[in-house]
């Protein structure tokens, strides 16, 4: 089945092998036509839901970043699989995917090789000798800016998160510095896969779209979680088992800790079905604990059954204060948020006071610096004290200071963000929604193939055909066409062959609508509409075509 789709997908246009008339490259599509078209319409459908759904800002930021970025979010050390090579034929392979243990991803380097040497594991491709798992970056290097002086080292990014942590002072500003709220980022992720090998399911570059939700861990309630509570779900907490319930028993017996990490499951569950994915074929995950990204406390997988078995398509991840603490410490930033007391509180601190009078003399035009430099080094300080600014070294005497406690009027006090982080995987949706609605119908030893897309992702919303391309009713169709695009609605003209032809190749690329001008339509300018799903058909005037398809394609998303 999975090939015959394939196939479909290549011969219609959906999915094409980039680079295919130099051989290709593993980890690399293109999405040709309608490919584009549904990842649009899903890419859509998740704006919806996060920016106007939710309020959260979308930010679009450069796909490369200086190394800096990187040894702060701790990708530099961390962000690396275990890789094995054939010692015969030099192939590479991820060590954890090829021995039959469960959860290998989250065995160390010696852990694996001793299960690989327990299992026997040999080449995959020639039957060699496998080396000792090592540790490989996944990140694409490069070098931004010419040689010399003035150039940088880089990287690709991996995920698009860090430009949310890094922009926070803006978007705290932006949201007027109150929690929660949420930044959001649609964008590529590069990722440098061992050995891809299974189409648009593991990419060198793929498409991300990512929330990183920005909240105070001291709040325990999470504004609209009522609006999920309800919602069951199929979970596999890390201690073992499955679970049918709903999120809010989930969260009430304490089987996903965060309320707030609970509420985005329950977001996911909505938007994948709405996005087309089949209930029955999809559950929640949690990691097991050495299973996680470095970044992580907690994280849930939602997971989808495809012919490849269970695969990820969005991980939920609680990220803590993880990112903001280390950009913090190595950009030297402030990047808290204030918890506001209900009243301003007067609190007692002990303060470095400069004598001004005695600092004058003593340094003139640096005197400032030397006083700011003497208070950013904290009220531990006693004597004569050496302190530097801007690269010299100046002597504070110690008459020229006092450490005193001073009462202040605080409005309230400084703590570090805690993060979730909703990070969904496009190819991967894109690819699940196609095998989840792909169908095969043998009629009269004939096969048709019906894709039966959710109208709001088909990326061809109607056909428009005329009966017979001949006494106006070509023209009559042509206009019609012409005037669906018009209105927004993206549809397809087609002349040729029988009307039931046209209706099958139609069905095959889930257009979900399909409008025919018969003689009927020069008399009384009506149409017939043809619906995909219970391929019923309606008579209407053509000045109401284009309202019912978009009723339909809006009809009940949010
Ligand atoms: P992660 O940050 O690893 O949790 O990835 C977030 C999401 O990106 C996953 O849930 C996948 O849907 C998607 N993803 C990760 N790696 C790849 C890849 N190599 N190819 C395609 N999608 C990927």
């Amino acid at each position: 089945m999975r090939d015959r789709l394939l196939a479909m997908a290549k011969r219609r246009g959906f999915i094409w092998p980039a680079f295919d008339i130099y051989g290709g490259l593993r980890g690399f599509y293109d999405y040709g036509p309608l490919g584009s078209e549904l990842k649009r319409n899903i890419i859509n459908l998740w704006r919806k839901y996060y920016v106007l759904g939710e309020g959260f800002a979308e930010i679009d930021s450069p796909n490369l970043s200086p190394e800096d970025v990187f040894r702060a979010s701790g990708h530099l050390d961390k962000f690396k699989d275990l890789m094995t090579v054939c010692t015969s034929c030099g192939a590479a392979f991820r060590a954890d995917k090829l021995v039959k243990t469960e959860n290998a991803d989250s065995l160390s380097a010696d852990e694996l090789w001793e299960e690989m040497k327990r299992e026997g594991v040999k080449c995959p491709e020639c039957g060699g000798e496998l080396t000792k798992p090592e540790p490989f970056n996944l990140m694409f290097g490069t070098h931004i800016g010419p040689k010399g002086k003035g150039e940088r080292a880089g990287y690709l990014r991996p995920e698009t998160a860090q430009a949310m942590f890094m922009d926070f002072q803006y978007l705290y500003r932006y949201f007027r510095e109150k929690l929660p709220f949420g930044a959001v980022q649609i964008g590529k992720g590069f990722r440098n896969e061992i050995s891809p090998r299974q189409g648009l399911i593991r990419l060198r570059e793929f498409n991300m779209a990512e929330a990183e939700i920005f909240f105070d861990p001291e709040e325990k309630d999470w504004p609209g979680f009522e609006k999920v509570s309800d919602e069951n779900v199929r979970l596999i907490p890390n201690t073992g088992g499955e679970l049918l319930m709903s999120i809010g028993e989930a969260v009430q017996k304490g089987i996903i800790r965060s309320r707030a990490l609970s509420y985005f499951l329950g977001i996911t569950k909505k938007f994948l079905l709405d996005a087309g994915i089949d209930e029955g074929k999809l559950r929640f995950r949690e990691h097991l604990r050495d299973e996680m990204a470095h970044y992580a406390d907690d994280c849930w997988d939602a997971e989808v059954l495809l012919s490849y078995g269970w695969v990820e398509v969005v991980g939920i991840a609680d990220r803590t204060d993880y990112d903001l603490s280390r950009h913090m410490e190595y950009s030297g930033e402030n990047l808290k948020a204030l918890r506001k007391y209900p009243e301003t509180r007067e609190i007692e601190v002990t303060e470095v006071i400069p004598d001004y009078g005695k600092l004058g003399p003593l340094f003139k035009k640096d005197a400032k610096k030397v006083a700011e430099a003497l208070i950013s080094l904290g009220p531990d300080i006693a004597g004569d004290i050496t302190v530097s600014a801007d690269g010299k070294e100046y002597t504070v005497p110690e008459s020229a200071y006092r450490v005193e406690k001073v009462k202040k009027k605080v409005s309230g006090e400084e703590f570090i963000p805690h993060v979730i982080e909703p990070s969904y995987g496009i190819d991967r949706i894109l690819y699940a929604v196609l095998e989840h609605n792909y169908k095969e119908v043998i009629d009269d030893g004939e096969t048709y193939r019906i894709l039966s897309l959710p109208a709001r992702i088909a990326p061809i919303k109607a056909g428009v055909f005329p009966l017979m391309a001949k006494e106006g009713m070509d023209k009559k169709a042509m206009e019609i066409y012409e005037m669906l695009r018009n209105e927004g609605i993206n549809a397809f003209y087609d002349h040729s062959g029988s009307i039931g032809r046209r209706y099958a190749r139609m069905d095959e690329i889930g257009t979900p609508f399909c409008i025919t001008v018969d003689y009927q339509t020069l008399e009384d300018d009506t149409v017939t509409m043809r619906n995909r799903e219970d391929k019923r058909q309606e008579r209407i005037p053509v000045k109401e075509i284009a309202k019912k398809i978009a009723d339909r394609i809006d009809g009940g998303i949010l």
